[in-house]
């Protein structure tokens, strides 16, 4: 039994690990302090920048206290948490990497200023085989090489 309470004093998975935990049983925690991430979103927040400080046992387990919850939810300090970041910003963003799709050339990973007609080329105007053969006529035609094209892209 020594060498077990050794053990506990050595192993450092005690400082940082789920046991140390505060464990709320459902409805008992301290709803002006700790919340969990589903209730902080529904608040407009998010965790402030730091980890879950307690757990919380589920609604089932509140009818058998003593079995170990496997559906803890993490709780997180209300004071420290964050305003979500506000919708509009976060549909911009969305509307943004949808766009970014919409003008970006699979092929050369350029993004365009108008969209793409990925549906019918599946690429930019240059990378499509069309382009292709018409840049190579044209470069032709003008004594160009791909040389030429990459320095003026630089
Ligand atoms: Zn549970
Ligand atoms: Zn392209």
């Amino acid at each position: 039994m020594e060498g077990q309470d050794e053990n506990l004093v050595d192993v450092d998975v005690y400082d940082d690990g789920i046991s140390r935990f505060p464990e709320y049983a459902w409805n008992s925690a301290p709803t002006d302090l700790l919340a969990t991430r589903r209730q902080l979103r529904a608040a407009g927040l998010r965790p402030g920048g730091h980890g879950p400080v307690a757990q919380l046992r589920c609604r089932r387990c509140s009818y058998q206290p003593h079995a170990a919850c496997t559906h803890l939810a993490w709780l997180y300090r209300i004071d420290l948490a964050k305003p979500k970041i506000p919708m509009t910003l976060a549909k911009e963003a969305a509307l943004d990497r949808a766009m970014a799709t919409r003008t970006t050339c699979p092929v050369c990973q350029v993004r365009f200023d108008y969209c793409l007609p990925l549906k019918t080329l599946g690429s930019c105007w240059p990378c499509s085989p069309e382009g292709i053969q018409t840049r190579e006529h044209h470069d032709r035609e003008l004594g160009r090489d791909t040389a030429g094209t990459t320095a003026l892209a630089a």
